[in-house]
């Protein structure tokens, strides 16, 4: 299995004989642990609490994938306090030793990846190719950091000196207690990377995933917990956001934050309310409402490929989706028609099944989402293809749908300002270059963006002008999604980001640093 190429966001497909082999293990076991119940972490030790809550699948809502354990606000507590009392030693331990652990998390998630992945397919509905294609980025997130950290020798730098008795040197050194808040749409990457970097640089950590996903961000606790991290150095608790949330803001001991969700919760909820004494590091990822750009000169092929793979890819759930297309007047029809074309032949099924583009949407609030915004798309004349809930046959106990197009919304309709996080694109025709620029910026977020175009004075206009954090030009591939640790850092502007310094990227790890400078006259 090993001599198989790594599954990435540009793959196109997980179904060769080994994929096959490992998703058939992977997901026996997982139907054989269907209904345990996960304890939450505190202190080096496993902890059950007296309420849980049933996590159950979206490709069959009777099915309960397992139970998450309530955390009460004395679990957060004490999670925070076995955080706190474990920061000295952890800061103290050698960045290297703690790489090396680092390392070992990587290779046990690696060894699992099949596990893992089909965990993720029962949990949140994803295709075979896009839950490998995780896993196998959370491994990649860790080496690349763990990269990072030794190319920057621990961050500890010699400086220049004034005379010739001083000796100067710069000192990055950690926070201390760090809590991790995470989404669902990468219950994996953005409950691992942000740990492993935290961990990396020498914070302790409190980490919560979100309330849709808790059995696989459980079953990745426990492969870093495998490792042998010291007791207290990792905490992990499950349960509702809001109280965790509450907690991180209010209680001093906590130092940093890193949020990666939704703008509403991120930004009013979490980051504005941070820092009260002093200025506390809170690192909040949230969404996007993605523009690609089809020009006339664009190649079609490409166009069509890029911006179907991002609009539709995991049923638009990527905080990268493609959902606006901006598409010149001189090719518009044929844009429109080749890609609905596409859109038709799209498969959907059961990817505990087999491998398929699409899955199922993850979430109840998801399909509400979707069948309320198709109706208002419909109701505004607007809805050109899609639209409908599957319900028959293999679908009738899940949440499947079927990739929707709205096209002709004016600009300021809320299906075109709002991030809707499902399968849902909108086509807007525009009479040049400017004015597609000037429509794809007029949003609070600025997360990723697409351009297709052979005018070099367009894409040269484009990298200068769009406002996002992860921009790509002529890329069938995806036209705003796909990004890769080390190859492409992935992070948001306005809106959509507030470190301004990207994950998997050369900077990532010193948001989680703060500097000393150190003098010693001899
Ligand atoms: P969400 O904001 O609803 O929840 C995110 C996390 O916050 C969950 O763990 C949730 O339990 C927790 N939470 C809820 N209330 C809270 C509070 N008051 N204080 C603190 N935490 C609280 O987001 P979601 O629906 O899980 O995820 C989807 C969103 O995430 C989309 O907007 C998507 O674009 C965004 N996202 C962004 C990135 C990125 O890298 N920029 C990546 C993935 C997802």
């Amino acid at each position: 299995m090993g001599s198989e190429p790594k599954v990435t966001y540009v793959t196109l497909s997980a179904d060769s004989e080994d994929a096959r082999a490992g998703f058939n293990a992977g997901i026996a076991r997982v139907q054989r642990e269907y209904d345990q119940t996960m304890p939450l972490f505190i202190n080096g030790r496993a902890r059950n609490t007296r309420k849980t809550t049933a996590s159950t699948s979206p490709l069959d809502t009777s099915v309960i994938v397992g139970h998450a354990s309530d955390a009460a606000p004395a679990d957060m507590a004490d999670a925070i306090a076995a955080a706190e009392a474990a920061f000295p030693s952890w800061r103290q331990t050698p960045w290297s030793r703690r790489a090396e652990l680092l390392g070992d998390v990587a290779k046990r998630i690696r060894d699992e990846r099949f596990y893992l992945s089909s965990l993720i397919i029962a949990e949140m509905g994803k295709s075979r190719t896009e839950a490998l294609g995780e896993v196998e980025e959370t491994a990649d997130l860790i080496t690349y950091y763990n990269d990072r950290m030794t190319l920057a020798n621990g961050f500890v730098h010699p400086m220049d000196s004034l005379s010739p008795q001083d000796r100067n040197t710069s000192v990055m050194r950690p926070y201390g207690v760090w809590a991790v808040i995470s989404p669902w749409n990468f219950p994996c990457a953005l409950l691992g990377a942000p740990v492993a970097a935290a961990l990396l640089t020498g914070n302790t950590v409190v980490a919560k995933p979100s309330s849709e996903t808790p059995i696989i961000a459980a079953a990745l606790m426990r492969l870093f917990q495998a490792a042998g991290l010291p007791d207290g150095v990792l905490n992990f608790i499950t349960g509702s956001g809001r109280m965790v949330g509450d907690a991180v803001v209010k209680d001093p001991r906590v130092a940093g934050a890193t949020f990666t969700g939704s703008y509403e919760v991120g930004f009013h909820q979490l980051f504005k309310q941070f820092s009260v004494t002093y200025p506390r590091p809170c690192i909040v990822e949230m969404g996007g409402k993605n523009p690609a750009l089809v020009m006339d000169s664009a190649d079609l092929d490409k166009a069509v490929a890029g911006v179907y793979r991002s609009a539709f890819g995991m049923n638009g759930h990527k905080c990268s989706a493609c959902s606006r297309v901006y598409v010149h007047e001189a090719v518009a029809d044929a844009f429109v028609e080749r890609l609905l074309a596409k859109v038709r032949a799209t498969e959907i099924g059961n990817p505990l099944e087999r491998d398929v583009f699409v899955g199922s949407l993850a979430t109840k609030q998801s399909l509400n989402d979707y069948l309320t915004y198709s109706q208002s798309a419909r109701n505004a004349g607007a809805l050109i293809e899609g639209g409908v809930q599957l319900q028959d046959g293999p679908f009738a106990k899940g949440l499947f749908v079927r990739p929707t197009v709205m096209r002709g919304l004016p600009e300021d309709h809320e299906l075109v300002r709002q991030e809707l996080f499902v399968p849902m694109l909108h086509i807007q025709t525009v009479r040049s270059f400017a004015e597609a620029m000037q429509m794809a910026n007029n949003t609070t977020l600025g997360l990723t963006a697409g351009c297709f175009s052979q005018n070099q004075k367009e894409l040269e206009a484009f990298f200068e002008d769009i406002e996002a954090g992860v921009v790509y030009v002529n890329r069938a591939a995806g036209a705003t999604t796909g990004a890769w640790p080390g190859v492409q850092p992935f992070g948001g502007w306005k809106g959509s980001g507030s470190t301004g310094k990207n994950i998997g990227g050369l900077y990532s790890l010193s948001c989680y640093l703060r500097e000393q400078s150190r003098t010693v006259v001899e």
